[in-house]
């Protein structure tokens, strides 16, 4: 009796998934996801010409790989793109919907599943070395616009053993701040490098999140950081501009701070410190001249705003971690310490040097 019920409930549930999908697909105007334009296979010539950003055609751009394992809930109205109908849909195949009626000329590829479950997580590694548009070439960017620390601990484990480049982003749990980072693996900090990042690789991330704190996200917030993602992201592709190794949203002072991070020579992840070699000695290969302003490009010393990260932690859980506070320019506050028991792997900081002693920081951190 009992498992009949449950078969019966999983066939609802496999039901409303059908009838989600439908809605969708009728929303916009065919199974498609066209809603009436196809895919332009070629553009014409004209407009090619016009286009002062043609040349993101030839970088991949036009194909997208969405990773997720969520489903759409009504909870998830008030941001991104998803819309009532598509309640029940995975969000890969709702945003491809989407997507695909916004611009049916990208191609999508798109998986739901979780990318830190080994199986996964080796698929997830071979899409992103050979997912390019051309087939069998690794992808140009990866994006991370995940909510956890484990994903992005994942992400960064493929980045660096690919020597892939990505763009890590994120919000705050009170919503009111976020961050872009730029992670060339070997030449900028990676993920596991800086010190007060590194902590949530090896705590359980239920202890990470507080009785009380409202999970709603403000979209406002989520949009600014997701435009300042992708302006970052097309300055990358298409060599204009600054592109910023960190860049900090702080939406109630309406701060920007930016700075760069060296990796941590003595990083966790042996594939960060591999990179970092074949780094060094791509420099050194090169003649002279370029290597001064290889150099000059990483490393802001006139970073005047230094950096916020993100905070997520309580004061309490912060007066209460025993790591080492890393010395940090004037504006900086750290978003986690390191844990009792990592006191023994104590790792190098490798951000710039405002002269602000231990205590001063601190005083300041209490005072939050
Ligand atoms: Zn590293």
């Amino acid at each position: 009796m009992a498992e009949s019920v449950e078969r019966l409930q999983q066939r609802v549930e496999e039901l409303e998934r059908e009838l989600a999908l439908e809605r969708s697909r009728r929303a916009l105007g065919g199974g498609d996801g066209g809603g009436g334009r196809v895919r332009i296979e070629k553009m014409s010539p004209e407009v090619v010409d016009s286009n002062p950003y043609r040349e993101l055609l030839t970088y991949g751009v036009n194909q997208l790989l969405l990773f997720d394992y969520d489903k759409v809930e009504l909870a998830n109205m008030n941001r991104l793109f998803f819309q009532p109908h598509q309640a029940g849909l995975s969000k890969v195949q709702a945003a491809e919907y989407t997507l695909r009626n916004i611009n049916p000329d990208v191609l999508f590829e798109v998986h739901n599943y979780n990318i830190t479950t080994v199986e996964n997580f080796q698929h997830f590694m071979d899409r992103i070395s050979n997912g390019g548009l051309e087939e069998g070439k690794p992808v140009d960017l990866v994006l991370s616009c995940v909510d956890n620390f484990e994903a992005r601990m994942a992400i960064n484990t493929a980045c660096n053993e690919l020597g892939q480049t990505w763009m890590e982003s994120g919000v705050s749990e009170n919503a009111v701040s976020g961050h872009i980072q730029l992670i060339i693996p070997g030449e900028s900090a990676c993920f596991a490098c800086a010190p007060p990042l590194v902590v949530a690789a090896n705590i359980d991330e239920k202890t990470l999140k507080r009785e009380g704190v409202c999970a709603a996200s403000l979209p406002t917030t989520m949009g600014v950081v997701a435009g300042i993602l992708v302006q970052n992201v097309l300055k990358f592709l298409l060599n204009f501009g600054t592109v910023s190794f960190y860049l900090g949203y702080n939406a109630m002072q309406d701060f920007f701070p930016t700075m760069s991070m060296k990796p941590n020579p003595q990083c966790d992840d042996r594939n960060c410190r591999k990179q970092q070699e074949e780094y060094k000695k791509k420099v050194a290969a090169l003649p002279k001249p370029e290597v001064v302003q290889e150099e000059e490009e990483i490393i802001h010393e006139d970073n005047e705003w230094g950096i916020e990260l993100v905070s997520e932690v309580s004061e309490e859980e912060l007066k209460n971690s025993s790591g080492p506070v890393p010395d940090l320019p004037e504006g900086i506050t750290v978003a986690y310490t390191i844990p009792e028991k990592q006191e023994d792997s104590v790792a190098e900081v490798t951000v710039e040097d405002s002269g602000e002693s231990l205590e001063d920081l601190m005083a300041k951190m209490k005072n939050m």
